[in-house]
């Protein structure tokens, strides 16, 4: 399959970018790692008139620690995410679930920004990026927009993005004393898209009581569930494993799985309970490690 024609721009600023996007976003696309854009261009699926190429913006390709904080560019390479000593050190949920992504060849191409903004259902990274409470920096040639992670997603495959925007900063804050963290996920092989998945935090006061605790589920729905209540269940309680099973049931009635060929509705509810189980199970132990 070959691709609808297209013109190519490769800008190598933001400005550029930005310039290009106000002329052109309505029949635009960004062109990032193209692990998702190509296959939907070679399917046809998606026929942009107008490809904006940023591989060549270094200046959207950085990890930097900035008042604490964690500033990650947009371009940066899921496989510089999964390697990074400062990720793994700082934000380790991310390194850790970087090997659930793909194949190690995806991950050398596409990029943090672009797994965002594609928002696909089954992603990993939408769900990661919700539970550590990231921030989302949109840039275009008129405003700058920041949103937090859990806002930025809107629908299947859709976010809060404009046609003349560019998602060019991720920022993580860092993680309080005493939390501890996991990624679970249950796919066919390994490297498919997931067929549910969790990512959980939680963090621990002196006595051992749960003060924080976020639990986001991935490849349900239309997009990344936030549980809040089942997370609230943990808040103010040791976690036990008993306190862990119960928040784990009340998952049950913040989701609305949907079926198709790769599972059933019934078998993602059973995944997404059993997986928040186990991920609890493993962010309190490392909390009590931390
Ligand atoms: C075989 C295969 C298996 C895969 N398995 C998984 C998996 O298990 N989990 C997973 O999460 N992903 C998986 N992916 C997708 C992969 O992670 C992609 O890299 C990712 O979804 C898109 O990132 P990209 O940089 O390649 O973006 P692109 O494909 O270049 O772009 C994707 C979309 O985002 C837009 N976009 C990109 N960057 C920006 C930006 N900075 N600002 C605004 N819009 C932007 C583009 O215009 C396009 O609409 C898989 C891909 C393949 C081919």
């Amino acid at each position: 399959m070959k691709p609808a024609p297209f013109q190519y721009f490769a800008p190598t600023t933001i400005d550029e970018t930005l310039a290009l996007l106000a002329e052109h976003g309505d029949q635009a696309k960004i062109l990032a790692g193209g692990q998702s854009l190509v296959p939907t261009m070679n399917f046809r699926l998606a026929t942009p008139m107008i490809l904006i190429d940023i591989n060549r913006v270094g200046e959207l390709s950085y990890i930097d620690s900035r008042n604490g904080n964690l500033a990650i560019g947009a371009m940066t390479r899921q496989r510089t995410l999964e390697r990074d000593g400062e990720i793994a050190r700082r934000a380790p949920l991310v390194a850790a679930t970087m090997p659930f992504i793909a194949h190690p060849q995806i991950r050398n191409r596409g990029t943090l920004g672009g797994s965002l903004a594609h928002a696909d259902p089954a992603a990993e990274l939408p769900a990661v990026m919700i539970a550590l409470d990231a921030k989302f920096k949109l840039s275009s040639q008129k405003i700058e927009r920041w949103f937090d992670a859990r806002d930025f997603f809107t629908g299947l495959f859709s976010t809060t993005l404009t046609p003349n925007e560019l998602l060019s900063e991720i920022v993580l804050p860092p993680m309080p004393p005493h939390t501890g963290w996991a990624f679970q996920e249950m796919a066919r092989r390994h490297g498919d898209f997931a067929l549910a998945g969790v990512a959980c935090i939680v963090t621990l006061d002196a006595r051992g009581v749960c003060n924080d605790a976020r639990i986001v589920l991935l490849g349900l729905s239309g997009q990344p569930v936030d549980a809040r209540n089942a997370a609230k269940q943990l808040i103010g309680v040791e976690p036990s494993a008993d306190a862990i099973r119960a928040a784990s049931q009340t998952i049950d009635a913040e989701i609305d799985p949907s079926a198709d060929i790769h599972a059933s509705a019934e078998f993602r509810r059973h995944l997404a309970k059993t997986l928040t189980q186990r991920a609890l199970q493993q962010a309190v132990a490392r909390a009590k490690e931390s």
